[in-house]
């Protein structure tokens, strides 16, 4: 395993890691840690299992059973239809002929191994994760594979996209967010239960393994195209992995092995529900306090309903604004329809079923293609953050996580909840 230390980005203050500090103890603004590996060259080791491949650049003390990693190849009908001579696809998900073996089909299947193996194998508390949908059914899948014990909160709406290839194991417990609920809530939610004794909280964005995991799309593109992608096309809901490809961006430049390019981040989002989009776009440094009702109504009406965080870690020291600073990177805004026709392109050309959020990525290429943002013969990136359920599903057994218990919005908020935890997860 490659050894790391914990670095402030915002007073440079660096930590041996403990295996859970999300933050740093000094009293400043609010700023991310970021992993500086004592190693400056990724040696990349094929006989590791899955994403643990890359282990050189991950904050890890052992790798887990797990067979997910990105694959990257060269786009062909795609690339001739839209125009571009370097076009690569970093797909995550499910697809054998590929070499692609992320059975839970999304790219949240390189977070959660990076994570969980960062804490280590004694260690006999719950981790506590938050999820739209794709985190949690990732981190439900690795911890019932790994038995490592685990409670899930994600929105009850959501809660359909919590399924498994392999019937899960009891260490890990499902609780719902519901009434009129939705992501945000179920962050609030974990973040009670965090309180109690026994619990902690996988932490998100500050969390670097789960930004390092993340930035495994970035070193796979760069190792399958031998240098540095010039550009970088992801949709965003936090923009975490916005900011995990430009930390890895910045590691590469480091180990120099990759030239010494400049990447550009295109990060997009899918509208009406553009939060982070608008804030760029309008020149804002801090993230604006979202009218909580609008907000659950357009999160509503978006295709891609993982893109749905209303507190993303945009202001934040090291967050979305100082990546798309640094990288001098562009934000847009997809549309249901341009989502729509990017997937039916997508299976068209490429032959695979995508996420609806990757289709929002698609259709901000398409986007920045037609704005004259790229050049054809640019080497460019498309992080295909989710693909190949359908092949998933037709060929595979799916089994469903049944929800412990679900809560209403009224009692996320009451006064009453953390006895109300206390009860249920401890009895059960
Ligand atoms: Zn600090």
């Amino acid at each position: 395993m490659g050894k790391y230390t914990l670095k402030c980005l915002a007073c440079e203050k660096e930590y041996e890691d403990d295996f859970f500090r999300l933050e740093c103890d000094n009293r400043h603004v609010p700023s991310l840690l970021r992993t500086e590996y004592e190693k400056d060259k990724i040696n990349v080791k094929e006989d590791r299992p899955g994403m643990f491949k890359f282990e050189d650049f991950l904050p890890v003390s052992r790798t887990l059973d797990v067979k997910g990693a990105p694959v990257t190849y060269r786009s062909e009908q795609l690339a001739k239809y839209l125009g571009l001579e370097n076009l690569f696809i970093i797909f995550n998900g499910y697809w054998p002929e590929k070499g692609a073996y992320m059975e839970t089909a999304s790219f949240k299947e390189l977070e959660a191994p990076s994570v969980l193996g960062r804490i280590p194998e004694n260690c006999t508390d719950t981790i506590v994760v938050a999820s739209a949908g794709n985190t949690g059914r990732a981190f439900a899948y690795v911890c019932s594979r790994n038995h490592i014990p685990l409670v899930l909160v994600v929105p009850e709406e959501n809660k359909d996209e919590i399924w498994s290839t392999e019937p899960y194991n009891s260490n890990v417990r499902l609780v719902c967010a519901g009434g009129n609920s939705d992501y945000t809530d179920a962050i609030m939610l974990a973040g009670k239960m965090t309180g109690l004794k026994g619990f902690f909280p996988e932490g998100g964005a500050k969390n670097v393994a789960r930004r390092d995991g993340m930035a495994t799309t970035v070193l796979d593109a760069a190792h399958r195209m031998k240098k540095i992608p010039d550009h970088y096309f992801q949709a965003v809901g936090s923009g975490t992995g916005g900011i995990a490809a430009w930390e890895s961006y910045v590691r590469l430049r480091e180990d120099g092995s990759y030239g010494d390019g400049k990447m550009t981040l295109h990060l997009s989002q899918n509208a009406p529900f553009t939060p982070i989009t608008d804030a760029w776009n309008g020149g804002q440094r801090s993230f604006p306090e979202l009218d909580e009702k609008r907000a659950k109504e357009d999160i509503r009406r978006i295709k891609a309903h993982v893109l749905s965080n209303r507190k993303p870690p945009y202001s934040i020291k090291g967050g979305v604004f100082d990546v798309m600073s640094d990288s001098s990177g562009r934000m847009y805004s997809v549309t249901n329809e341009e989502v729509i026709k990017a997937q039916e392109l997508f299976a068209h050309y490429e032959k695979i079923d995508i996420h609806p959020a990757a289709g929002v990525a698609l259709g901000s290429l398409i986007q920045a293609k037609e704005q004259k943002l790229i050049r054809s013969h640019d080497y460019i990136a498309l992080n295909v953050t989710g693909g190949g359920e359908d092949r998933v599903k037709d060929e595979l057994q799916i089994h469903f996580l049944e929800p412990l218990v679900t809560f209403t919005d009224e009692e996320i908020h009451c006064d009453g909840i953390e006895e109300m935890l206390q009860d249920i997860l401890v009895t059960y």
